[in-house]
């Protein structure tokens, strides 16, 4: 009898338990500040008034052009973490985005969750799109953003490996996680504008039908920021003011 009582003891601790872990990887996994191996930037440490503007997903063939119009007439440089397939297929865009001097950052060949994949999926989502940049005529530094922002162990240690940057994001208004804004465009920008420290680095997805509602936050935080007396870097640039 005492050993049943036992032995049910231990059933229960071993369940908590492996909530408990299951509970501690899923944090990890969505951690927007955090990875087992090699860095994650998710804002960078200044007191200069400077963001970065990420764009993730695309290029589209539908939106790249009005996209680079608007940032032209604000004279904003952007990072546009592009997707190696669909920067493959529209492989014009991607080159138009290099030519107005944007920057552009790997988001993997085909979008998965990295979550589980194997180190050579891994590799190949990564390298691959990594020689679609190159042809597009990208010069500088490639940094790296996770598609959906999740990573556990293998991404890590491999960006880690190939001394590859993660870079996720401290303002994503139209994101999931950032459950408490509306996704309309008031409130996206507004958003910014009210959370915006020196440093951070802001993520919209402007690229696909979906995005309307940031399509059109995209001038208001453009012209707010100005206003507040913000500059908007690339990504490479607003990493060479980390003051850590
Ligand atoms: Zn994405």
């Amino acid at each position: 009898m005492g050993v049943t009582v036992q032995s049910k003891k231990f059933f229960l601790l071993g369940v908590v338990l492996c909530c408990l872990f299951a509970m501690a990887l899923y944090q990890l996994a969505n951690s927007r500040q955090w990875q087992l191996f090699g860095n994650i930037v998710s804002q960078v440490k200044t007191e200069e008034k400077v963001v970065a503007l990420t764009l993730d997903d695309g290029p589209s063939m539908r939106y790249t052009e009005a996209i680079l119009q608007l940032l032209d007439v604000y004279h904003v440089k952007a990072t546009f973490f592009v997707v190696g397939q669909d920067s493959q297929r529209f492989m014009q865009q991607t080159k138009k985005i290099v030519q107005q001097g944007h920057e552009l950052g790997n988001h993997s060949y085909t979008h998965p969750s990295m979550l589980f994949k194997s180190l050579s999926t891994i590799r190949q989502e990564i390298e691959q799109t990594d020689k679609v940049i190159r042809q597009a005529g990208y010069q500088g530094d490639i940094h790296f953003r996770a598609p959906y922002t999740q990573k556990l162990l293998v991404l890590p240690w491999y960006l880690n490996q190939t001394n590859r940057l993660n870079i996720s994001w401290n303002l994503g208004p139209d994101s999931h996680s950032t459950r408490a804004v509306k996704k309309e465009a008031e409130s996206i920008a507004q958003y910014v504008l009210d959370n915006v420290q020196p440093g951070s680095i802001i993520l919209l997805h402007v690229m696909y039908e979906n995005g309307e509602a940031s399509r059109e936050a995209l001038p208001l935080i453009i012209r707010g920021l100005q206003q507040q007396g913000y500059a908007f870097l690339t990504i490479s640039e607003l990493l060479k003011r980390d003051q850590r």
